[in-house]
């Protein structure tokens, strides 16, 4: 097998070696349960609770509103539902047309379930309309969710100004954070976010730990039940390794926040220029919004982008395709179509995330082998005639 180049971080990262390190104490000699009277374990919970506050730190808010859960998409659920019990007679959910399947569908799901919602539309750069925001908002309303920033394209939706327009009307605000946290700077001190979510394999911890912050004061309603973990508000013996890990990983991404906006940032718009220079008739998805200094959307006209992926697999290379065809679908992602991006680019989406890991070399790799690899699809579409990579 080729050398792996790793360009699939929004998917999953991999675990820092300092995160491995100071989660390995806590598999093999450290393994009490921190709810436990003895003194071992008792031992295991000061670790937790301090691993908590590096969290904290991450996301500029207090510990005691942080809650420890099983991945993002547990935060998720956990928010929707504490939002809809919590106002049991508010029927309606703001949310984008762009969000992760774990809230889109979701929102899908409580609409055959008797909920209204309203899927915000974005323009062709992936940006909403805060005055659509402002509309949709009702007495009906029991929670507005908007993601930070989206997974496919990077691009960064203006969460704070929203919050403040939802309280404004009363109405609940979360932000699944899961592509943002570590990568953009994120002080929920200074903001009316209520609920945020979290999740630890996207910032070089490891998978099955997860965050959900609830501001203090908000109203809270548990989604699993039993025992007393997390203040009563999220049952479950806590994944202590894995909490361990996203203090540790939540104190590097704090470190390395500079380094993510310079380095990362700069690999990501050395790959984005080359790719332009080097390879007509393509699109950079969201270009001209705000975006992650990690991520970059790029659509192939005339090509398939599972085709694209299989062949760059082929040079140990590894990205995500902007579509939902892991689904057997052929269908180009809801993301994509609520930018309208033309068709016979959205099919062609590839989705490269960068990390702190990747280097300038890996970058000149991806520039050496794409433009041969677009070049074979188009020769072979039968939609290309005259398109082909210089
Ligand atoms: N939200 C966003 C924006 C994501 O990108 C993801 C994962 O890709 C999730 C939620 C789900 O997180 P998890 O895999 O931890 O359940």
């Amino acid at each position: 097998m080729n050398k792996i180049i790793y360009f699939d971080n929004n998917a999953t990262t991999r675990v820092s070696p300092e995160v491995k390190e100071a989660m390995d104490l806590f598999l093999t000699e450290l393994y009490g349960n921190p709810s436990s009277i003895h003194q071992f374990g008792g031992q295991v919970k000061k670790h937790l609770e301090a691993a908590r506050g590096r969290v904290a730190s991450l996301l500029g808010c207090q510990p005691e509103e942080i809650i420890f859960t099983s991945c993002g998409t547990e935060s998720d659920s956990t928010a929707i539902y504490s939002a809809l019990n919590t106002f049991p007679e508010k029927k309606h959910i703001v949310t984008t047309s762009v969000e992760h399947p774990a809230i889109y569908n979701l929102c899908r799901y409580l609409e055959r379930q008797g909920y209204r919602v309203t899927y915000l539309s974005v323009d062709e750069e992936g940006q909403l309309d805060l005055d659509e925001l402002e509309k949709a908002l009702g007495p009906e309303t029991a929670l507005v969710s908007i993601m930070w920033a989206n997974n496919e394209t990077g691009v960064v939706l203006p969460v704070e100004k929203a919050a403040e327009i939802a309280h404004e009307k009363g109405v609940l605000f979360h932000t699944d954070a899961v592509q943002a946290a570590g990568k953009i700077p994120i002080n929920l001190a200074g903001s009316r976010i209520d609920l945020l979510s979290i999740s630890g394999h996207k910032l070089h911890a490891p998978k099955g730990i997860g965050v959900l912050y609830v501001r203090q004061g908000t109203k809270f309603v548990p989604f699993l039940r039993g025992g007393h973990q997390e203040n009563g508000r999220r049952a479950g013996t806590e994944n202590v390794p894995g909490i361990i890990g996203l203090g540790t990983a939540s104190q590097l991404a704090l470190n390395n926040l500079e380094r993510e906006q310079s380095y990362v940032g700069q690999l990501r718009d050395r790959l984005e220029r080359g790719l332009l220079e080097r390879i007509p008739d393509i699109k950079i998805n969201g270009a001209r919004a705000r975006r992650l200094p990690n991520t970059l959307s790029v659509s192939f006209e005339f090509v398939e982008g599972e085709s694209i992926l299989l062949l760059l697999s082929d040079y140990g290379i590894c990205a995500s395709t902007g579509s939902a065809c892991s689904s057997g679908s052929l269908e180009p992602s809801h993301v994509l179509q609520a930018m309208k991006i033309p068709f016979t680019f959205a099919h062609g989406t590839i989705r490269f995330s960068l990390s702190i890991y990747n280097t300038e070399e890996e970058v000149d790799y991806v520039l050496e082998v794409l433009p041969g690899v677009i070049k074979k699809l188009r020769d072979i579409s039968p939609f290309s005639s005259a398109s082909s990579a210089r």
